[in-house]
């Protein structure tokens, strides 16, 4: 009887993280994509990208721009009906891209762009965010995007200025502890 192949696939590498053997069990329902403020820049939904997984298309998925655009709004995870943890997934999915080398500044830029406004105002200034990487990175996109920015803008689902939350101090302390935490290699 043939022996069974102990090298991890890729669908084991995605799923190595607490839950994310529930990845098997997705039903392709297409909540989580529809669910993602993201979804309108990434190049796979969600839930595209799980299926590529199960088909084991390792090197499409992590050339895929959909991670780096997640924002970790955890949106997707409280709506998805098979409990999958989606945005551990996407943290996953940003850490075997960095291993392989399959990421570009452009992409990893927005990420870092994010992490910043998240320590100086406590949140992300979503305008800010988008014109700035579309400005830099894709300067013709950036006029495609314009009507639907400046119409979320209209219905006050993104503000013109950066607003700083009350506890910004509190925040600071605790994005503090995490980095230290992570530099001894706590986790
Ligand atoms: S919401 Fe959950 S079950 Fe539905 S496609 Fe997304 S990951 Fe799969
Ligand atoms: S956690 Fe990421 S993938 Fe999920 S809805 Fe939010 S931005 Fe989209």
């Amino acid at each position: 009887m043939a022996e069974k192949s102990s090298t991890p696939t890729f669908m084991d590498e995605v799923m190595a993280i607490p839950g994310g053997e529930r990845l098997r069990t997705c039903i392709q329902c297409g909540t989580c994509g529809g669910s993602c403020p993201s979804g309108a820049a990434m190049d796979h939904t969600p839930r595209e990208l799980f299926a590529m997984i199960l088909a084991g298309m390792r090197e499409e998925v992590l050339r895929s721009n959909t991670f780096w655009f997640c924002v970790s709004c955890y949106y997707c995870t409280i709506r998805c009906p098979q409990d999958i943890p989606i945005t551990d997934i996407m943290y996953q999915l940003k850490r075997l891209a960095i291993e392989a080398g399959y990421y570009t500044a452009s992409i990893t830029s927005f990420s870092e762009t994010f992490v910043g406004q998240v320590e100086t105002y406590g949140r992300s200034f979503e305008l800010g965010l988008a014109t700035g990487h579309y400005l830099r990175h894709h300067p013709l996109q950036s006029i495609r995007m314009s009507p639907l920015m400046l119409g979320m803008v209209a219905r006050g689902r993104m503000s013109f200025t950066p607003q700083r939350i009350r506890g910004i101090r509190q925040l600071r302390a605790i994005l503090r502890r995490a980095k230290e935490l992570e530099e001894e290699g706590a986790w």
